[in-house]
């Protein structure tokens, strides 16, 4: 799952960022609203956790300009601000949740994973597919019932070709679910990533869409192990 966080209090931002990054999420941290434009053209996020006193704009009037341009991507508000009218407001504007600060990193977290959840449209923690389980929460892995070891960037990988059931990914939208802006990538990486998860949950966990990206496979094809 691929975070950006808007938020210009830098020790809010580096423990929020610090916390997620524990929980496996990738978060990507900006300080304005025009840094957060940027970003959300410049890749793919799965969430926004939108600070409503942003030094350059307001973050109530910036979520309504988003929202007017099309923008689909769940968004949690953060605020210190906790009169009615004003988280009232926030939904308004186009937010999903709101959090009043301070708050706990654990409730973030959960309510991060309850969002993405409510977006897919699904309301049980677990994610299933043929013989394989997924918990986002917990990040516990299971193929026929038995615990699989992932390393985090392979379980963002695997949550959002499990998050996007069906649909295509391109090579760049599969990095932007496993990698920072400012991460180091090399080229090659995302095949690392996918080699390890066939190795790990069978080789038709992936299938790869000649000249277009990749996909989950069929739910059928997913326990036998691929020869090494
Ligand atoms: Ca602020």
């Amino acid at each position: 799952m691929h975070v950006l966080l808007s938020e210009d209090d830098d020790l809010i931002a580096s423990g929020i960022v610090a916390g997620l990054n524990a929980q496996g999420l990738t978060v990507d941290r900006v300080a304005t609203a025009a840094a957060t434009r940027a970003m959300l053209h410049a890749a793919q996020f799965d969430v926004l956790i939108l600070d409503l006193g942003l030094p350059d704009e307001d973050g109530l009037s910036l979520l309504q300009h988003l929202r007017q341009q099309g923008l689909e991507l769940p968004v949690l508000i953060l605020t210190a601000r906790d009169a009615v009218t004003d988280r009232v407001a926030g939904l308004q504007a186009g937010a999903d949740d709101y959090l009043l600060k301070p708050f706990d990193l654990r409730e973030l977290s959960a309510r991060l994973h309850s969002l993405i959840r409510r977006v897919a449209g699904r309301c049980v923690n677990t994610i299933e597919h043929g013989g394989l389980s997924y918990d986002p929460s917990s990040r516990q892995t299971r193929l026929d019932g038995q615990p699989v070891q992932l390393a985090r960037r392979e379980q963002a990988l695997l949550h959002t070709l499990l998050h996007n059931r069906g649909r295509i990914l391109s090579s760049e939208q599969l990095k932007d679910s496993m990698y920072g802006f400012s991460d180091e990538v090399e080229s090659n990486v995302l095949n690392v990533h996918i080699h390890h998860l066939r190795r790990k949950l069978g080789s038709g966990i992936v299938e790869t869409v000649r000249g277009l990206g990749y996909r989950l496979g069929p739910a059928d094809a997913g326990s036998g192990q691929s020869p090494a």
